[in-house]
């Protein structure tokens, strides 16, 4: 584990393999921190936030590190995303913006926020004035899952490091051997001591870092169930949260849609990352006046989709992350064809493909909302097709949904379609395209989660406000 800026032997003599997602075969192996491992680092953060120069540096300076530190990791871009997709399946283009060149790109911007963010506000106040500090809320542990490693990792490590947090991160076991550049890029940019920490590990793990006396708050991305836990126990703590958790979103497919613009945003919106995203819309809701074109737009789309192995740049669906992930994923595609969900393409593993963890893209039609596979997360390449009647039956299908994370409306008329997307309970939602936009707040309603991350908005889960009253009237 890398802790205290220095790579160094963990207590646990627990490990699992790390096993290439396309081939079945061992690329590395993790050791699993345990308590006493997950003491260590957390002990080194809380040491370099209340003793260490960071601390004490100005924003300024530390947004300059930040720099340095967003420098290093894209010098490693082409080997951190050739890695991510080995383990987790991730298209290679995919990979190179997502856990390549995206990750700096967000630690520059928030380097700098914190260089122009104020530390302190002076306001008029019925006594004289109070002063507003904005103070980093301390030492955040930060909990990832398989998707998007880099990606995730770094929408909590910067805002923490803009605040002048510091961090422990713990990343997923299936994707751990990638978090490990976050500690080689700090250490080449000169990110001080104690300042990041990475402990790999399990469930356990994460658990201990949840309830560590020594942390001041939690980030988490990974399923509603985990994030239901830790919520609780974070409550049970008085201990602030963020969670990012599970979507089952919809696009809504308007009368007026320009089909081919609804095409080639799909991709995208319905099938990113082998449909191992969670704002996808595997929803895609149609209206009964185009429903078969729609049908045959989704059908045509999701059996064109090339499967192989991610590091061949013309494939564009990758295999499941896991053997025990395919098989979660299987058995959703199971349960509707047992239930006579009518399916029009896919439906189960790929013939030709020997190794790896692929599941072809399926999509179901004349799907009820009511039914498991337009309710549950599924994670995989698998989208559902519902019909509407009207523009307030497509409202009500898209909110009849215990999440609220992603969305799309497609029309002709934009005006149309923002109208309709400010009636959706999610937390983001495109017109005419799906695409996260880092300058603006990203999160889910209902239980897609707690909190936001990106935007200036995200430095908020960072910062605790502490009010001094500093020029008090006598009274008397
Ligand atoms: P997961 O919840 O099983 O694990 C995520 C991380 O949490 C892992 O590091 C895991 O070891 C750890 N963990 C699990 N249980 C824990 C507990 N009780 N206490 C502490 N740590 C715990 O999720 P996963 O299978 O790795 O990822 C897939 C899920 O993540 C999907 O549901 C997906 O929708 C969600 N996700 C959400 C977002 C978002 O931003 N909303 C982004 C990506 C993925």
């Amino acid at each position: 584990m890398y802790v205290d800026s220095a790579w160094t032997e963990m207590d646990s003599d627990e490990s699992v393999e790390v096993i290439e997602a396309a081939t079945e075969k061992k690329i590395g192996s993790v050791s699993l921190g345990n308590a006493r491992d997950v003491d260590r680092a957390v002990r080194a953060a809380r040491t370099a936030l209340d003793h260490g120069a960071w601390g004490r540096m100005s924003r300024a300076e530390r947004a300059g590190l930040m720099l340095g530190f967003a420098d290093e990791l894209e010098a490693r871009a082409e080997e951190t995303a050739t890695l991510v997709s080995r383990q987790n399946g991730t298209p290679i283009a995919l990979s190179r913006e997502a856990n390549g060149t995206g990750p700096a790109a967000t630690l520059r911007m928030y380097a700098g926020l914190a260089a122009e963010a104020d530390t302190e506000e002076v306001r008029a106040s019925p006594n004289g004035a109070t002063i507003v500090r904005r103070e980093p809320v301390g030492v955040v542990g930060a909990i990832t899952p398989w998707n998007y490693p880099q990606t995730l990792a770094v929408m909590k490590i910067a805002p923490a490091l803009a605040m002048g947090c510091t961090v422990v991160l713990k990343p997923s076991p299936e994707t751990s051997l990638d978090a490990f550049v976050f500690g080689e890029a700090a250490a080449a940019a000169g990110i001080p001591q104690g300042v990041i920490n990475i402990v790999p590990g399990s469930r356990d793990t994460g658990a201990n870092l949840v309830s560590h006396p020594l942390v001041d708050k939690i980030a988490f991305t990974g399923s509603t169930a985990a994030g239901r836990a830790i919520g609780a126990e974070c409550g049970r703590l008085i201990r602030p949260c963020t969670l990012e958790l599970g979507g089952k979103s919809a696009s809504i497919v308007l009368e007026d849609a320009d089909l081919d613009v609804f095409a080639a945003g799909l991709g995208e919106s319905s099938f990113r990352n082998n449909g191992q995203t969670c704002a996808l819309q595997t929803r895609i809701l149609a209206p009964r006046s185009r429903y078969d074109e729609v049908v045959d737009v989704v059908a045509d789309f999701a059996g064109k989709l090339v499967l192989g192995d991610p590091l061949d740049p013309s494939v564009t669906c990758g295999p499941m992350v896991s053997a025990a992930h395919r098989a979660r994923v299987l058995a959703h595609i199971d349960g509707a064809r047992a239930r006579g969900v009518r399916l029009v393409t896919g439906g189960g593993r790929p013939e030709d493909q020997e190794h790896g963890w692929f599941v072809e893209p399926t999509v179901f039609v004349d799907v009820a909302n009511s039914d498991p596979i337009a309710r549950e997360e599924v994670f995989g390449p698998v989208v559902a097709v519902i019909p509407y009647d009207d523009d307030d039956d497509a409202v009500g299908i898209a909110n009849d949904s215990d999440y609220g994370l992603g969305g799309s409306v497609w029309t002709s008329d934009e005006a149309r379609g923002l109208e309709i997307a400010r009636r959706v309970r999610t937390g983001t939602i495109g017109i005419n395209h799906y695409t996260l936009d880092l300058g603006s707040p990203f999160g889910g309603m209902k239980d897609s989660g707690l909190g936001r991350e990106l935007g200036p908005e995200a430095l908020d889960a960072y910062t605790e406000y502490k009010s001094v009253y500093a020029s008090a009237r006598r009274l008397s």
